[in-house]
């Protein structure tokens, strides 16, 4: 028997509500809270993307964009997509089938980069370190010493894991074996310093919803001087035709030659999160995420928390914290969610159920928040039958007292 309607034909456009999610604080690993200013800029009206007009935010978002890496890297774009496709943006501009490319890995993210190597005919050298952990120099010379790597990738914030990787003496033995040094900047951005001239990173991409706190959909990305002679040297096309920088860049660049239609309110957007951010200063955003790391850190441990990665190595955006024997993540994550509107991330991989992760990114990143997670997390902890040392909101307080 045919039915007399199909599903389509049915629909009653009165059934669908409006959009009205309500009241949210993001502290995951990403998106992060977005700035009211921000929304008002998305919400400007969409013009012509070679209207004059257009073309110079284009040219300030770009502006913007190298004074957040701290460079005078001429290819500096928001690569339209959310930080994966930054990703992919630079491994298939860099890479061609047969090259041989480094990959530390360390969490999640490394292992995705390793991925999409293997997927564009690159010979992957793996250098692996325990999970919360940080990538060895000497395993990546040792790695290397016999190859001949085009690229040597890392992630400096690895938000599966809530480690930083330092990256001087990475980008010293990359640069020694005549390598590409390539830098996944998606957590780290805007949260701390990732100032890629000085700090010798050839090309680096990022994303707009971790420290930037714009909506997801755009990466920033940049490539230097090397970078950009390996990519005019190419053999082969690049694999993909929309993430091709050698036509992207004739768009952003001044001959304006139209490839893919820029998103234009998110740019407007990634501009105005730009302009806040510029606002502020580069090094009072870095410190005010340092200090509210450390206040959060020192309540989670008054509580009895203990965070997954050392002291020394700890991200100030991304905190990953154990969870207590006996006590249920989801449990725990729908109370935050459903009672207090906060959201927390869960634990990746090997951490899932293991593990909470803490954002304080950008906008999200504030003693209010702080605040109210440590008592939130406080109260649900009590009703799990977690065993609660007093003090949690003291030793934060504690931290913020000893500034002022
Ligand atoms: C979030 C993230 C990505 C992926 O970004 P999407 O915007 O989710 O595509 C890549 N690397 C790191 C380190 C990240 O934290």
């Amino acid at each position: 028997m045919e039915k007399a309607c199909k599903g389509w034909e049915i629909l009653n456009a009165d059934d669908f509500r409006d959009i009205n999610p309500g009241d949210r604080i993001l502290m995951g690993p990403g998106p992060s809270d977005v700035p009211a200013r921000t929304l008002q800029a998305i919400a400007a009206p969409c013009i012509g993307h070679l209207d004059p007009y257009f073309l110079a935010i284009m040219n300030e978002a770009q502006q913007l964009l190298r004074y957040l890496f701290q460079t005078e890297n001429e290819l500096t774009i928001p690569v339209s997509g959310t930080g994966s496709a930054g990703m992919e943006t630079c491994f298939v501009n860099l890479v061609e089938p047969g090259d041989e490319v480094a990959v530390c890995i360390n969490g999640v993210f490394g292992t995705r980069m390793a991925d999409i190597v293997t997927r564009i005919g690159g010979k992957l050298i793996r250098i692996d370190a325990e999970w919360g952990t940080t990538i060895d120099p000497e395993a990546l010379r040792q790695a290397i010493k016999d190859r001949n790597p085009k690229v040597v990738a890392v992630v400096h914030a690895e938000t599966s894991t809530g480690a930083c990787q330092p990256l001087e003496e990475l980008a010293r033995i990359s640069h020694d074996a005549g390598a590409l040094f390539l830098v996944d900047a998606v957590t780290s951005l805007a949260g701390m310093p990732v100032a890629i001239d000085d700090m010798k990173i050839d090309a680096v991409y990022s994303g707009t919803q971790k420290c930037i706190s714009g909506p997801p959909g755009l990466s920033p990305v940049s490539f230097g001087p090397a970078a950009v002679k390996a990519l005019e040297r190419r053999k082969s096309p690049v694999v993909s035709w929309y993430l091709d920088l050698s036509m992207v860049r004739d768009y952003w660049g001044s001959e304006r030659k139209y490839h893919h239609t820029a998103p234009i309110n998110m740019i407007y957007g990634l501009r105005e999160g730009l302009r806040l951010i510029a606002e502020e200063g580069l090094e009072q955003r870095f410190e005010r995420h340092r200090l509210n790391h450390r206040a959060l850190v020192a309540g989670l441990e008054a509580m009895g928390l203990a965070m997954l990665v050392p002291e020394s190595i700890r991200l100030p955006m991304l905190n990953a914290v154990r969870i207590p024997d006996g006590v249920e993540d989801i449990n725990v994550r729908k109370v935050l969610l459903n009672q207090y509107g906060i959201e927390i991330g869960g634990g990746l991989g090997q951490f899932a159920g293991r593990v909470w992760r803490i954002g304080i990114m950008g906008q999200s990143c504030r003693r209010r928040n702080v605040f109210l997670l440590l008592a939130a997390l406080e109260t649900i902890l009590k009703t799990e039958g977690y065993h609660v040392q007093p003090g949690a909101l003291d030793a934060a307080t504690a931290v913020y007292d000893q500034v002022c």
